[in-house]
Parts: structure tokens; sequence; C-alpha cells
């Protein structure tokens, strides 16, 4: 996979409109652009949309969840087939996600492994809350939450974890390079403990307030290969100084 890797999760905030607009700015601004893997996750009813727009541009796609099972009698949901037939990518257990809608450890871990099957590249998600970390239990929480969330996973390949503080989410308020780069070598002795040296290049990215300004003092960490952007991405002037930013950090 080629690194640094930028996803923009645009949440759910953007009409199939927005997110042509989006992506066309994106696409332009990212002209030129090398040495940097750019995912964009629109909302399920844009993927169609933002695929068509970014066809032989080189710029990945991704969806925001989804469900485990193939098929079935689950309304409203949407599988990993069903993705698979349009985008590589698919964001799984968003903080978001387990607070909003009851997504357990074990419910993503599920999630994780059936992308895989599809041939979908998951970017698994985990992080503490704000109380988590000042009670002193955020290594517990992580180690719990990546091991629950591969525990179906035989191998790495496609795999992708994001680390997001719960607190930094939204907030403007990053965690600081040496904390993120101590959770995130948490995160990587787990894979390779899992799964051998091979873990050693799965990409690891930070999430939580990631902007154009910072975005290279993560990038400079050890142990990150990329961001995973909520807020900035749907600002596409800054967003694409973000991925500028990272391409210069990366050469
Ligand atoms: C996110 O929601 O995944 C995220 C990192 O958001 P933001 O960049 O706005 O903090």
């Amino acid at each position: 996979m080629e690194r640094p890797l930028i996803v923009g999760n645009w949440k759910m905030n953007a009409t199939v409109r927005d997110a042509k607009e989006l992506t066309g700015i994106i696409k332009s601004g990212l002209v030129g652009i090398e040495g940097v893997a750019t995912v964009l996750c629109p909302p399920f009813t844009a993927l169609w949309a933002v695929r068509e727009m970014l066809r032989d541009t080189g710029i990945g796609l991704g969806a925001q969840d989804m469900h485990h099972e193939r098929r079935g009698e689950y309304t409203g949901e949407v599988s990993p087939e069903m993705l698979a037939e349009l985008c590589q990518y698919v964001i799984l257990g968003h903080s978001e996600r387990r607070r909003n809608f009851g997504e357990t450890d074990d419910s993503v871990g599920l999630k994780v492994t059936a992308a895989l099957e599809a041939g979908l590249r998951p970017i698994l998600c985990v992080g503490e809350t704000v109380e988590e970390r000042d009670s002193g239990e955020a290594d517990e929480v992580i180690v719990r939450q990546v091991r629950a969330g591969l525990a179906g996973v035989d191998s790495v390949e496609g795999l992708a974890v994001a680390y997001e503080p719960i607190w930094a989410i939204g907030t403007g308020k990053a965690a600081t390079p040496d904390d993120a780069q101590s959770m995130m070598a948490l995160i990587r002795v787990l894979l390779i403990d899992r799964f051998g040296p091979v873990a050693a290049g799965t990409p690891l990215l930070y999430g939580g307030s990631v902007t154009d300004e910072n975005v290279v003092d993560f990038l400079r960490l050890p142990d990150v290969d990329g961001a995973l952007v909520g807020g900035a991405s749907l600002k596409p002037d800054i967003f694409v100084e973000l991925v500028r930013g990272a391409s210069l950090a990366a050469g």
C-alpha cells in the first residue's frame, strides 16, 4: 500500500450535489501531488457519483460503515459485497458509530473480518475517551479494541488501523505527537505479536483534529503512516494542502 495514506471521512455531510462539488475541487487540486494515497469516504448515497468522478485519477474511494452479513433481512443496511462493487475501502468501528449506534468491540470485529473476505480494505478505528485517558486506562482500552477488532482476521493484508482518541475528534485539540506515537507504537506491537513481522507494513493512521498545519508533525512519527481526517476533509482547499503537506513529508 502506498504511503502516506490520507483518508477523508465526510461523515453525514454531503448530498450528491455537495459530494460532486467537493470531489471536483479536490480532484483538480491533487493533480501533480505525488507519493500519497488519498481516499475519499462520502456517505453511501454519493458513492456512485464520486466513483464516476474518480475514474482514472488514482484517488481511492471508501464507505463509512457496513453490515457484516452478506445478505438478508437487515432493512436499511449495506453489505460488504454491495460496497465491493463500488469502492475499495471501508471505515469500521468509528467512535461515532460505537457511541451512537451501539457498535461493540465484537460487532466491529465481525465487520472487519467480513470486509476482508469481500476484498475490501477495512480501516479499523480505535480510541479512548478522555475519562479513560485521565484514569490511566488508555492502553488497556486500545489493546481490547484492537484484539477484538482483529479476532477473526487471519492475515493483515489490506488492513489499516486508525488510532483516533475520542477527545481529539472534532475538538481542534489534536493529540501531542508524543502521545500519538506512544499509542501507535503499542498498536504496532499488538499487530506484530499477532501477525508477525509483516505487520510492520500495516498502515497506521492518526485521526483527531488533523489539519494542513499539523499533518507533517504526525507523519514524521515512526509509527504513523497516514491520517484519518474528518472536518478538514470537508474544506477542499485545506484538504488539498493537507495532502500536499503529506507528500512533502514523505518526499
Ligand atoms: C474523524 O471523525 O474521524 C475525525 C478524525 O474527525 P476530525 O478530523 O474532525 O477530528
